[in-house]
């Protein structure tokens, strides 16, 4: 059957391939191989898991309080530990793991499966509804086993063609899917600026969130055609509209070629006003896209995801190759390290308890600043890793002054021990801040005294003034870029720091959406960072640009009242 999805477009182009489903219950789980000698070990991390939540049950059990449920709460708990203890749920597992190198947590959602469906053919209607304990009883052991994996997700089966589906992944899931060669990339949650979304931008394919019920409604290997432009899915389409996108695609291919005659082309206004285009980077890895885009810089390399997807914390030596390399390949070109923004949605994998607003939680330099001894070994190794190039550390989520002074005492320190045991780095490396947090904006010039230089985070920065969860797609519509505060903000900063003679960037999602490149070029935008595949679309722009067209254009909308006068003059300023 033939079906249109519509979600919303993150990532643009247009795919066409076979369904990959990416999880089978409720809690997204990642099916992998495991190598054959890790078998056993891969059982006893099963069985750890059902020893954990069996303790969980036996607790619960002696703290069931008096009253009138306590009856019924102490024979839910005696099912559950019944479901829980049944060798048909465990020993199945096992069978699995050991016959397929399944990983753990695959085999008992598929045994869970199983034992639905015997369930579901029960007559008796009390028993039938049975099967909601068994879920909650595995869903209690996969939670368990969460966040302890160290395996790839098995590659995609139609080599060439696949399109994963998944409900919903976090940044660190997708960091798998960067390896293996997904023609797109579909979620039922998400919003554009989700860093989920960011990292799946970042593999270059068409991708679409916010589907809702996508993966339920799709099976494994439907054929799809996926705007990612529109934020369309087709699923199981007919032949016309296969040759129609056929065609579209080969289009799309055939504008990206021409696009790639500006690589070495400088990116600099009809009028002769110069500008940087730097990339945005996860891991050295991503050094090859950034060479191809022609980049004259690394805006923002995300060292956070160095640490993510393992149940150890990079060493200094890890840390400084990865930087090292980054440098080394970049030679005079400035590549700026963001010390490491964890916490909320790109969590470490032992991180203790989720905070109730991990946004507005330890995060980022907080969190940093809480644990000295981790930050330490990162700051050694990026002063070390700028012996090797024009290396500059951006400190990310600054709110308070004073955690520029703790984070420029730190470097201090980690400059001093360097210097104890005589190993160079770069006396004069530059510190920046990201402005990201309204209240960084709204005293700038008390933070940008104690700064090289500014990055702008418009992704938080929208999300922090508008009070928008930038992950929450039922919020999606109110996180808006040219909302009046945003664009007096950014206006504010960016005049601020020229008028400082403070060299300033943005960094967010804003500065790779060509909608917005004579916007931010008319604020006095000189510098922009970006997902190395968005850059030779920004060139262009530019390079199609005049600044005295532009400058009365962009005043005009920072001074609009109404929402639809701004998008109006927005559409004439891109006209
Ligand atoms: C931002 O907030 O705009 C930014 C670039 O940082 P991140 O998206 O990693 O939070
Ligand atoms: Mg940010």
């Amino acid at each position: 059957m033939s079906f249109i999805l519509q979600g919303i477009g993150v990532s643009e182009g247009i795919a066409i391939g076979h369904a990959h489903l990416a999880a089978p219950s409720a809690l997204e789980i990642i099916h992998y191989l495991v190598p054959s000698q890790q078998v056993e070990k891969e059982i006893a991390r099963l069985n750890s898991a059902f020893s954990v939540v069996r303790k969980e049950f036996e607790t619960l059990q002696k703290s069931v309080p008096d009253g009138p449920a306590r009856a019924e709460f102490t024979a839910f708990l005696e099912l559950h530990l019944m479901i829980l203890d049944d060798p048909t749920l465990s020993e199945a597992a096992h069978t699995m793991i050991a016959e397929t190198y399944c990983n753990a947590e695959w085999a008992l959602s598929q045994q869970m499966h199983v034992l639905i469906s015997q369930f579901e053919a029960i007559e008796d209607a009390y028993l039938r509804e049975r099967k909601a304990d068994v879920t909650q009883v595995v869903e209690r052991v996969l939670k368990a086993m969460m966040g302890h994996s160290g395996y790839l997700p098995v590659a995609p089966k139609h080599a060439g063609d696949s399109i994963l589906v998944a409900h919903d992944l976090s940044p660190a899931d997708v960091m798998h899917y960067k390896q293996h060669q997904f023609v797109a990339f579909l979620t039922d949650f998400g919003s554009p600026t989700s860093h989920t979304a960011i990292v799946a931008r970042s593999l270059n394919i068409p991708s679409i969130v916010a589907l809702h019920h996508a993966h339920q409604l799709m099976l494994e290997d439907d054929y799809l055609i996926v705007d990612g432009t529109q934020g369309i899915i087709i699923v199981n389409p007919d032949k016309s509209i296969l040759d129609e996108y056929r065609l579209r695609q080969g289009q799309l291919e055939l504008e990206k070629k021409k696009l790639n005659r500006l690589k070495s082309v400088a990116a600099v206004t009809l009028d002769g006003t110069p500008v940087e285009l730097y990339a945005n980077i996860e891991l050295p890895e991503d050094m090859q896209q950034v060479k191809a885009s022609g980049a004259t810089g690394v805006g923002l390399f995300r060292s956070e995801f160095l640490f993510l997807n393992r149940d150890d914390r990079p060493t200094e030596d890890e840390q400084f190759e990865a930087y090292r390399t980054v440098a080394t390949e970049m030679r005079q070109h400035p590549v700026t390290i963001r010390t490491y923004d964890l916490g909320a949605d790109k969590s470490l994998n032992d991180a203790a308890q989720v905070a109730t607003n991990p946004a507005l939680g330890l995060r980022a330099i907080r969190m940093s600043l809480a644990e000295p001894k981790m930050f330490h070994t990162q700051l050694r190794a990026i002063l070390r890793a700028s012996h090797y190039g024009n290396v500059r550390i951006l400190i990310p989520m600054i709110s308070h002054a004073a955690e520029i002074d703790q984070t420029v005492n730190l470097i201090k320190v980690a400059k001093d021990s360097l210097r104890d045991e005589k190993i160079p780095f770069d006396e004069q490396i530059q510190v920046g801040g990201m402005i990201e947090i309204p209240a960084a904006a709204l005293s700038l010039n008390i933070f940008m005294r104690k700064l090289d230089f500014l990055s702008i985070g418009t992704n938080d920065l929208i999300q922090y003034t508008l009070v928008v969860d930038r992950i929450d797609d039922t919020v999606a519509h109110l996180y808006d870029p040219l909302h009046p505060a945003i664009l007096w903000l950014l206006s504010h900063i960016i005049k601020g720091a020229k008028r400082a003679n403070k060299p300033v960037s943005v960094c967010g999602e804003m500065a790779g959406d060509k909608r917005f490149t004579r916007l931010l070029l008319g604020l006095g935008l000189q510098q922009f960072s970006m997902y190395p595949a968005q850059v030779l679309t920004v060139k262009d722009q530019i390079l199609k640009s005049h600044m005295p067209d532009i400058t009365p254009l962009v005043c005009k909308i920072v001074k609009a009242d109404r929402s639809d006068k701004i998008k109006a003059l927005l559409a004439k300023l891109n006209n």
